[in-house]
Formats: structure tokens, sequence, C-alpha cells
């Protein structure tokens, strides 16, 4: 049996998937999956990864599911805003503004892109190397 998502359309005319079942991070938005929140936004949803890479390691996603980068930023550049802006809100929370940070959106299978809901890693509290490995 086809699997039928009931889309809805965003201020700039695009589709827009609220939720889809077997995503991980929307079952992390509806509550299914806990998690540890660090802020939340009428759109969007911050919270500690589970297997942290740095002293501070969160994700910040958009509550509605977006597969991607360039997905989210097609279909709402506002809410991608809104996504950059939490991302900046979450370093000042952690006390990591002042002396720097690294907000990676991992894209597609050669990123290691592991969850297919786009998400900001926003990481910090060391120094990190580069080139990323
Ligand atoms: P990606 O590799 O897709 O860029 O990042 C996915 C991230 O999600 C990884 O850093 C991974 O540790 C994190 N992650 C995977 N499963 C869970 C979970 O159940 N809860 C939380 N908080 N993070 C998760
Ligand atoms: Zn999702």
């Amino acid at each position: 049996m086809a699997t039928i998502y009931v889309v809805g359309v965003t201020g700039e005319g695009q589709a827009r998937i609220p939720s889809v079942p077997e995503c991980l991070f929307c079952r992390i938005v509806s509550g299914g999956v806990p998690a540890s929140v660090v802020l939340e936004s009428p759109r969007t949803l911050s919270f500690r990864d589970i297997s942290p890479q740095a002293p501070t390691h969160v994700l910040v996603i958009p509550k509605d599911h977006y597969p991607d980068l360039a997905a989210l930023a097609a279909a709402d550049g506002s809410l991608l805003t809104e996504l950059v802006n939490q991302a900046a809100e979450v370093a000042r929370a952690e006390g990591i503004s002042g002396s720097g940070y690294r907000v990676v959106f991992n894209t597609g299978a050669d990123a290691g892109q592991a969850v297919p809901h786009v998400h900001a890693h926003v990481l910090g509290g060391r120094g990190l190397g580069w080139p990323p490995g």
C-alpha cells in the first residue's frame, strides 16, 4: 500500500510536510522520542546530540519535515533564517558566542547525513579542527 503524506503550502508556494511518521526527528518533535531540549521557538526545536562531538553539540531543527538544507531553503527562506537565528541563540545560551563555534548542515551520503530531516549541528566549547574529516 502506498504511503500518503498530507502536505500544506508554505508562504512561498512550496509543498510542506508537517511530519513523517518514520522520521526520528519528527518523532522527537511530537514527543514520541525523548530529547534534552535546549531551546524551543514556535517553528524550531533545539536539543542535545545523543553522541556529542564537542562540549557543546546541539541540533537545531525545523518542527516541520524538510529532508535537507536545499529543500528547506527552496521552500521557506524565512524558516531557514529562523533556524540560523536559533543556532546563534543556542551558542549564546551555551556561552560559546565569544569563543566561537561551528554550524554544520551535513547533506547527503558523502557528508554523512544520517537523519533525513534538516538539522544544524552547533558545535563548540573546544578548538575545532579544519579541514573537517
Ligand atoms: P547527521 O549525521 O545526519 O548530520 O546527524 C545526525 C545526528 O543525530 C548525529 O550527530 C547523531 O548523534 C544524532 N542522533 C541520532 N539519533 C539521535 C537521537 O535519538 N537523539 C538525539 N538527540 N540525537 C540523535
Ligand atoms: Zn522529519
